[in-house]
Formats: C-alpha cells, structure tokens, sequence
C-alpha cells in the first residue's frame, strides 16, 4: 500500500502539470468544456505486486455513491480526508457510500492470471509480463448513477494503455459519465500495430508473444476482416476502433474466443492461440464475425438471436463477397450451421430456442436463419431493389441503439410494405428450421454426400446476388 500512496501524488503533479500546460498555450479558444466532476488517475504498478493503481479525486460536485460491477479482486477501498488521514471502507455487494470529507479515494486492483485463457479472466485480467487485457468494469468503481451532464478526466501513467477512447494530445482522457458504465475493455503495455481501412483506422494491442505470427501478420488478418465488413456496410461504421489481442496456449483453433464491448466507440478482444500461424488465420471467422456487430445498433433490450443471427448470417456471406472463401464454401459452412441449429433445436419452435440464452448453437443459427429469410424476403418484394444491408444502413442513421421495433420498422420502410412482423411471427410460431429443405430447394443449394452443391433454381438468381454482394449496382 505504501508504493501505492508514494506514486499517486506524482500522477497528481503530472495532471497539474500537463492542465497548466495547457492553459499556457497558444490554443485558439476551444469550445468551453464543462469541468470534470470526477478525476481518475489509475498507474500501473509492478512492486510489491503488479496491478493498476486507482485514485479518484472528488470534488464538491462528485457523486458520492460508487459501485463495482464485477467486484472480485478489490474489497478495500481508502478514503482519504483532506488532513492526509485516511480510513478503510468496506464493499457491501459492490456498493460503496464515500464519507463526507473525503478528497481521494484509492484502490489496488491485482492483475494476476493463474490460469491463462479461461473466459473469465478475459474479464478481470489475462496477460503476461508487463502486457495485460481487462474489462474497464472489472476494474474501475464508478459512480453508482450517472447523469447525463458528469465529466470525468482520466488519465493512466507508468504503462502503454490501449483504451476505446481517443486522449487529447496531453494523454488525458476527458469522459462523459456513461463511459465509465460501458467502458468496454482496456489493454495495458504490450505492442502495438495499425490495421486501415478506407479512412478508418484500428488501432491493435498485442499483449503477449505469438510463436509464428509477426505483429504485422496480426494486423493484416484484422485488416481484412475489416475489409469484410465493408462488403455489408458502405464504410466502416467506426472512423477508429481499438481491437486487443491477447495470445493464449493453444493452437488448436487460430482465434479462441472474441466479443465485443459496447463502449463509445466499442471495443473488441480476442484470444488467439500463441502457436498459430498466418496460414491459419486465414481460415478465422471470430474477428470478422465481432466486427460485424459493429454494422448494427446495439438493441435495447438485448435481442441476442436478432444480433447474432445477423453476425452469423454475414459471417459467411462477407466471407464469400471478399473472395476468402468460395460461394460453395460459404453455403457450405451455413447450411452446416443451419444443421447444428436444428439438431440443437430439435422439434422445438424459434420462440422455444430464443427463449434458452444459454442454447447459442440454437439462438446463433435460428437467428442467421432468420437474417438470412429477411434478405431474401427483402430482395424479392423490391425485385433485387433492396436487401437486409439497407436496413443496417437506414438504422446507422438513427443512432448507435435500437429496438425489436425500431429494427422491424427499419425492414418496413426500406420494403416499401409491412413485412417484418408478420414474417417474424411465423417464424416463432413454427418448428425452427421447418421450412429450410423448400428454401434450400428454391436458392438451388443441393446437399449431397459429398458436400454441398450449387445449381440452377428458381431463386439461384437472389442466391448469387446475396453471396455476390454490391458488386452489380457498383458496376452499374
Ligand atoms: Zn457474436
């Protein structure tokens, strides 16, 4: 504790110093910025124990109900009075009410991964070294409401930090409140590496060592699954997005597990086997399948069949329009898919399946079903016009979150008819995946012995538009 109290004046100094600065300067005026509420100052730390430093300066306008939402590894936290005197409080649930007189409050969060890998440490701490992947919510106490109007200054010394959010050229964060609620996930030290695409930009974290991939390998594998997306969307839905990947024994697979966090703007992790190679990447599907979250609105409430199905469904398509996989192969994986779903789903209803989160194979491939019935519904009312990809565009427009309906009323206007709910009414009401044989039978994809076939049909002309992508109107 006393390395802790001995480095965190100086972060303080440091902030002092870099606001003077500042000030100092030639600046023309910038907008006026309300100040912050609330200052964050988290350090990095290797003796006695490795971990993140936390202090939070309060001012007379702080909030003073705090809360934990993972509270795991952190159970004291200090108060500390102006006088220097300081006093340990205790989490109740999480939950933590600040003393009146408080001017700081200090924690030490451990960063410790006993077993690498596991999906809860993706979370609370996975890395090795001075290289380090955790959630900002298994880390940071943050105000237990959160107004619209609270500021927050953050700042992270003694390490490299990759965090969702853009610093100013000082290196300090200036945050809204609700960045402390969805602050996606936060990469310490490691390396770093830049994927581009059209004038977007991700910026990469490598937080460990692969045995066979250079950091340039890692950045050109995201950068095509980035590439990928635009084949769904027109751009990039982000003008900059941070992706850390963090390597993990095993090789089995390239990439292990992936997700995306709905921080301003989202923030992605994967886990990548440490023994995999660039050959192998290019059979992945977990990055550009986090990626494609990001071409639609996060719907509130969750509606994971809808936002997986989507992803699921544009996985293999994308796949197919770039070119790293072949029409064939794309129809291939989702029609496998498709069978996974169904023997998950069994004679249940899609109302059945979705309503078990805990059934992904059911809810990702029910929902790619759907995604993949709606584009198709989609392109034969408006004669090839339109297609699911213009629904994600018209919803772009309307901002960052949606819901079911919104989403439903999304696919109404660009059919130019009611479509959505009567489709999605039938489809909950029916054994899931009752009516794949007939469609698989129209598109013209035949599954043989061998494998699957594509041949001519009354819909294999809407077949090759969804897997041949925008290319026709480009050209026209
Ligand atoms: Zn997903």
């Amino acid at each position: 504790m006393d390395a802790l109290k001995a480095m965190v004046p100086r972060a303080v100094l440091l902030f002092l110093a870099l606001t003077l600065g500042a000030c100092a300067g030639t600046r023309p005026a910038l907008p006026r910025r309300d100040p912050a509420a609330l200052r964050y100052y988290v350090t990095y730390t290797r003796e006695p124990q490795r971990g993140l430093g936390v202090e939070i300066v309060l001012l007379p306008s702080s909030p003073r109900d705090f809360l934990f939402r993972q509270p795991e590894r952190v159970d004291t936290v200090w108060a500390v009075r102006k006088d220097g005197s300081s006093r340990a409080l205790r989490l109740h649930g999480g939950e933590l009410h600040v003393p009146s007189g408080t001017r700081f409050l200090r924690y030490f969060y451990p960063l410790e991964s006993p077993s690498r890998g596991g999906e809860r440490s993706f979370f609370s701490g996975v890395g090795e070294k001075d290289a380090w992947h955790v959630a900002g919510r298994a880390y940071l106490l943050r105000p237990r409401v959160v107004t619209p109007d609270l500021r927050v200054d953050f700042m992270v010394s003694r390490t490299d930090a990759l965090l969702p959010w853009l610093p100013d050229d000082a290196g300090l964060y200036r945050l809204r409140g609700e960045d402390l609620v969805d602050s996606g996930f936060h990469g310490f030290g490691g390396r770093r590496c830049e994927a581009n695409v059209g004038d977007a930009v991700l910026e990469v974290a490598l937080l460990g060592r692969f045995m066979h991939l250079s950091d340039r390998e890692v950045c050109d594998w995201l950068a095509q699954a980035a590439r990928e997306v635009i084949t769904v969307r027109r751009t990039f839905p982000h003008p900059r997005i941070t992706v850390r990947v963090v390597p993990v024994p095993g090789a089995e697979e390239p990439a292990l597990f992936g997700m995306v966090q709905w921080s301003s703007p989202p923030s992605i992790s994967i886990l990548v086997g440490q023994d995999t190679t660039a050959e192998a990447l290019r059979r992945d599907w977990i990055a550009v399948h986090e990626m494609l979250h990001l071409t639609h609105p996060t719907l509130m409430p969750r509606v994971a069949w809808l936002t997986e199905g989507l992803a699921t469904y544009y996985t293999e398509v994308a796949r197919a329009r770039s070119g790293r996989q072949t029409p064939r192969q794309a129809w291939q994986e989702l029609t496998d898919g498709f069978a996974r779903g169904q023997s998950a789903a069994g004679s249940r209803t899609m109302a059945e399946v979705v309503a078990r989160e805990g059934d992904w194979r059911g809810v990702y491939w029910t929902g790619a079903f759907f995604a993949l019935r709606l584009d198709l519904e989609l392109r034969r009312v408006t004669h090839n016009r339109a297609r699911l990809e213009d629904v994600l565009e018209l919803l772009a427009t309307q901002g960052p979150t949606s819901s079911l309906a919104g989403f439903g009323a999304a696919v109404d206007t660009v059919a130019g008819e009611p479509l959505f709910d009567a489709l999605l009414s039938h489809q909950l009401s029916v054994p899931a995946f009752s009516d794949l044989g007939t469609l698989l039978d129209r598109l013209g994809v035949r599954i043989d012995p061998g494998g699957v076939k594509l041949q001519a049909a009354p819909d294999s002309g809407l077949r090759e538009a969804v897997d041949g992508g925008r290319s026709s109107d480009d050209a026209g």
